[in-house]
């Protein structure tokens, strides 16, 4: 059993069949890259994981409970995290006014959040916030408005928030789109520094093969909204159905 296992999951949007018939496994403390071309439904698998889209069909269980019907917030708790494919983070907050955030929405659900500027007391979620941008490298940030962050270090402080709640899935949707090169590089650097340091298991829905081939232990191809073939990097590279899904675009 995965830690995540999703089965016959369906989507409908109108006239088109944006996921049909996914089933795919996820084992607990691996990184499994999802592909696909443009369109492929990506996202939209993603979606439905969290809590934002609800499946038509099939079933999506995490840690052995149903993550279906249940709120994004719910999810979260539950602990699976996001990262967005651009930083969502709060400009006019300091780094570490951002990282009270998420950390006050796992402990008391989001009804809270009004309450974070009160927050002076909470020794032990400012000690968390702060070992964890030590741990990305941000620490000395701390006091910084975050709106004049560099991109990379947007980047890096989205990820902390995401890494504070200690969730046992971190879910990535094209953490590197738009990005040149070095940026990529460093992203994937970054998670790999995340990986060796904490049990985590991350899903990251991803374009760029460079990427996937760097940070993936399995990796699933979709293709029109089903799974074509899920195996190990070595087995996905030249493999034909992948190339022949990828054609075209
Ligand atoms: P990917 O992330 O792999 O590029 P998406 O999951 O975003 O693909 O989209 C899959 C298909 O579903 C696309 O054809 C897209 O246009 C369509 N789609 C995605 N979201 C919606 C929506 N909310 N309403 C209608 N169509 C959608
Ligand atoms: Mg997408």
């Amino acid at each position: 059993m995965g830690i995540l296992e999703v089965k016959d999951v369906g989507k409908r949007f109108g006239g088109l069949q944006a996921l049909s018939d996914v089933t795919l496994s996820v084992q607990e403390n691996t990184v499994h890259a999802i592909i696909g071309p443009n369109g492929a439904g990506k996202s939209t698998l993603l979606n439905c994981l969290v809590g934002k889209l609800i499946p038509d069909t099939g079933s999506v269980m995490f840690d052995g409970q149903s993550v279906l019907g249940r709120k994004p917030f719910e999810i979260n708790q539950m602990g699976i995290s996001r990262v967005f494919q651009t930083p969502e983070i709060f400009g006019d907050l300091t780094v570490m006014e951002n990282m009270m955030i998420p950390l006050f929405a796992k402990r008391d659900g989001i009804f809270r959040l009004h309450a974070m500027r009160s927050v002076g007391s909470e020794g032990d979620l400012i000690t968390r916030a702060e070992e964890m941008l030590a741990d990305v490298n941000m620490l000395d940030k701390r006091n910084m408005h975050s709106a004049s962050m560099s991109r990379g270090d947007k980047r890096r402080l989205e990820m902390a928030m995401c890494l504070v709640q200690e969730p046992r899935l971190l879910l990535l949707d094209e953490p590197t789109a738009g990005m040149a090169r070095a940026d990529t590089n460093n992203t994937i650097d970054l998670l790999k520094e995340i990986k060796a340091k904490r049990p985590i298991t991350m899903c990251i829905i991803e374009h760029d093969m460079h990427v996937v081939f760097s940070l993936a232990d399995r990796i699933t191809v979709l293709a029109q909204g089903t799974p074509l073939v899920e195996d190990v990097p070595e087995k996905i590279k030249g493999h034909p159905k992948v190339q022949e899904a990828y054609l075209g675009e």
